[in-house]
């Protein structure tokens, strides 16, 4: 078994300064030192990337997500399973990005990070990252389906359904919708987990997208709900209520709603809850919403919907197919209704 491993900044690598955390740690010699004790895992089975720059995953852009993306192809036929090392700040808008990006890249890939830099005692670091090098180990991690998962906190999720949960805990993440993929213990626990999905063939490279996320909240006008609008974006998502739904009786506010989607800008409806099942137009306060072409984002989480709307526009998806594909599992990433 020959492991990857792409190095991409984070609290886990971090150091001091005087402005606070910044990468910095010695990454190759902390994973030699982790492994020296290893009979199942040596250091010369192990290659790793460090990208350059590193970085606090809270300045990540669909840039980085392609940058991950080309180290991993680059590296496909060198190793079995591939780990990402990554802040967690926005680690779930990246697993999320990389699942549709690689369904057909046919290896598992495991994100991990951690809370505390490695290196210091309390640190979950290195839980986390033997964790993510046993969940490669497995070879049960990266099925069909869930090619690509988070490992954190003793927990593997897939990673198009998961989000932080919690900026301290070390069990930081959750995914609402469909639970753990497999839970750490002697031995490891794993759930059945099926979410169909289509794939996506030969996609094209991640790039920046000027999309909207706006949160609905109680007294927000519509004249506040159009300055947010102007310049039109190319694509907005709305973080209502609920199931999503809006402040209908605000006047004017679903009037922006549907100006904006009518001028040919998607405009896609999630839930401020994480667990969530939109349904436009289940009640009066969003069959507005409904009515105006929305389209809501069924169980995924913000993240997995953000990056979807950001890989859509990236490969030249518009008007009826945006809508169609919204709807669509490209990689497990929405539960789809049978028919
Ligand atoms: N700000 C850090 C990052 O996302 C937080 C972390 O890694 O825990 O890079």
């Amino acid at each position: 078994m020959r492991i990857h491993i792409t190095y991409t900044g984070g609290t886990i690598g971090m150091i001091e300064s005087e402005h606070g955390l910044v990468p910095g740690a010695d990454m190759a010699g902390w994973l030699r030192q982790l492994l020296s004790g290893s009979d199942e895992l040596t250091a010369d089975q192990v290659s790793l990337t460090q990208l350059d720059p590193l970085i606090d995953s809270s300045n990540a852009t669909p840039d980085n997500w392609q940058t991950m993306i080309d180290d991993l192809l680059a590296h496909h036929d060198d190793a079995d399973a591939f780990v990402v090392l990554h802040g967690t700040d926005t680690m779930s808008y990246s697993s999320a990005a990389l699942s549709y990006a690689l369904t057909d890249f046919g290896k598992p890939v495991i994100f991990t990070g951690s809370q505390h830099p490695l290196g210091r005692i309390e640190s979950d670091a290195a839980a986390n990252m033997t964790g993510a090098l046993n969940a490669a180990l497995s070879g049960r991690a990266g099925s069909a389906h869930e090619r690509v998962s988070l490992f954190f906190g003793h927990h593997l999720f897939a990673g198009n359904r998961v989000t932080k949960a919690s900026s301290w805990a070390f069990e930081g993440f959750r995914a609402p919708s469909t639970g753990t993929l497999a839970c750490t213990g002697t031995p490891w626990e794993w759930e059945p987990f099926n979410n169909p999905c289509e794939g996506w063939h030969h996609p094209a490279p991640y790039t920046r997208h000027d999309v909207a996320v706006i949160d609905v909240a109680p007294g927000m006008s519509a004249a506040r709900l159009a300055a947010m609008l102007d310049p039109l974006p190319e694509a907005v998502l709305l973080r209502a209520y609920g199931v999503g739904n809006i402040p209908s009786d605000e006047p004017g506010f679903a009037d922006v709603i549907a100006c904006t989607a009518e001028q040919g800008v998607p405009v896609v409806v999630a839930s401020q809850c994480q667990q969530a099942n939109v349904m436009l137009g289940r009640y009066e306060t969003g069959d507005a919403l409904a009515r105006a072409g929305a389209i809501g984002t069924g169980d995924m989480t913000l993240e997995a919907a953000y990056a979807k709307i950001v890989f859509l526009l990236s490969q030249g998806v518009k008007g009826a197919d945006f809508t169609d594909w919204m709807g669509r599992s490209i990689a497990g990433e929405i539960t789809v209704p049978q028919a």
